[in-house]
């Protein structure tokens, strides 16, 4: 690991929140990983190299929190592209989920987390539910494999369901797994692959792909205790539309929210994705017990769901993260285009000052960390782990802008990463991914592509 010096920016965003979110232009020195010092006019020392942040501004690594990579070769498929959640899920997805074998998972995810570094992303959270009885590869483990050799912090949230899916669209042929099967593969997935600790590069999640109808309750309570008992994090997708707040009222009688909290899924340790539709009464719920959000903006966006009320998730206290979810329902995967569309959706529904680019960075970095549990990540600061990202405002957008510090966020469009650390690591040199043939993974996506049509 080499000693780095990054030098001249014009500004750096710590991720913080308020007075705290601007360091101003500071250099950043990083040593085994971590950073050890911010201050103006840091002279480089023996042996440190130095990269070179003059024209640019640094942002900590956005934290992703959730992501389905297998959907990188599954953007923009015509029949669902006007669909909502369920016309999509029974259109584009669903028919699929037998067909994608691991060598698409492996293009699939290399697509992605291309794609995220490329966006200033250093922790990706990866729901991935390609789960049933029968499947005869291990694909938890492409994943991590395919996140080593990029060099992405990683976090698994292992999907899958016990119940057979009700959806129109889904393969009928599909028999769900056992619980014990299920339960097995999380124990395999942890003891080979879960770090604890503050800056964990690899982590695994108990996460069912949804609480309410992948599993029974008992199922359900069986699943938290046992991810619980591994020392892992929970997560699911939660009240994206208005059929699935439906749904648990019909079946179960109460809220979503409810629900989870009769079941064991909820506190400090469970995050879920979306919850567009969160009736009043939840929000105290998710507010006292400290369960954190997602919020997925443009998948919402993309398939007409709705928007979530994430302004007032956190004025109350509620843990706010942003997502990319999968890039078959957003036919992208930028943080940074994900952020700017935070800030725009959110004053389009409640003034121009309902969320400031300060908060939207905020939510993004040090809110996802904090869903993730990596208290080490997501903030430049002494002591906490160097995963930041250094904007090149090279391009006619940046041009005339009086603040560089929100440039990149209150810009929008496709950023110019110069340099992105993980960990301490460069995982992006002059805006290129080292070893990363690009031209060779766009023809193996297309590839995949033509077998998945
Ligand atoms: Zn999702």
């Amino acid at each position: 690991m080499t000693d780095l010096l990054i030098q001249g920016a014009d500004a750096v965003m710590t991720g913080r929140a308020g007075d705290a979110a601007r360091a101003g232009a500071v250099d950043i020195r990083v040593r085994d990983g971590l950073i050890t010092d911010m201050a103006a006019g840091l002279t480089p020392a023996a042996g440190e190299e130095v990269l070179d942040a003059r024209g640019c501004v640094v942002y900590p690594g956005w934290v992703n929190t959730h992501h389905h990579l297998f959907q990188s070769v599954l953007k923009a498929v015509p029949e669902g592209i006007n669909e909502p959640l369920f016309g999509w899920l029974g259109a584009v997805p669903y028919p699929r989920l037998t067909r994608i074998r691991d060598r698409h998972l492996e293009v699939a995810a290399e697509v992605g987390l291309a794609e995220l570094l490329l966006s200033g992303t250093t922790t990706c959270a990866d729901h991935h539910y390609i789960y049933y009885g029968g499947l005869d590869s291990e694909m938890g483990d492409v994943l991590f494999e395919v996140a080593e050799r990029l060099g992405v912090r990683f976090t698994l949230c292992r999907g899958g369901a016990t119940e057979q899916g009700r959806h129109p669209g889904y393969p009928n042929d599909l028999r769900p797994e056992t619980l014990d099967q299920y339960v097995a593969d999380v124990e395999r997935l942890a003891a080979r692959y879960h770090q604890s600790g503050p800056r964990a590069l690899r982590q695994v999640v108990m996460a069912p792909t949804t609480p309410t109808f992948s599993v029974d309750p008992s199922t359900l309570r069986e699943l938290a205790r046992a991810g619980r008992a591994l020392g892992l994090r929970l997560h699911s997708h939660l009240s994206e539309t208005f059929n699935y707040v439906e749904y648990c009222r019909d079946v179960h009688r109460m809220t979503p929210v409810e629900f989870c909290g009769e079941n064991e899924w909820l506190g400090e340790d469970v995050w879920f994705a979306h919850m567009v539709h969160v009736a009043d009464s939840e929000l105290p719920i998710l507010a006292e017990t400290g369960t954190g959000i997602a919020h997925c903006p443009q998948s919402n966006c993309r398939l007409g769901s709705g928007i979530a009320r994430v302004p007032e998730m956190a004025a109350r206290g509620i843990p706010v993260s942003l997502a990319v979810d999968g890039a078959a329902s957003n036919e992208a995967a930028d943080m940074i285009q994900e952020a700017h569309t935070t800030w725009m959706i959110h004053r389009a529904l409640g003034g121009a000052d309902a969320v400031t680019v300060e908060d939207v960075i905020h939510w993004g970095t040090s809110g996802g960390a904090r869903v993730l549990g990596l208290d080490q990540v997501g903030e430049l600061a002494p002591g906490k782990a160097a995963d930041l990202a250094v904007y090149d405002l090279d391009q006619p957008r940046y041009f005339g802008m009086h603040d560089p510090a929100i440039a990149p966020v209150a810009g929008g469009g496709s950023a110019s990463v110069r340099h992105l650390l993980v960990d301490g690591r460069v995982r992006v040199r002059d805006g290129a991914i080292p070893g990363l043939d690009l031209a060779g993974l766009r023809a193996r996506a297309a590839e995949a592509v033509a077998e998945l049509y």
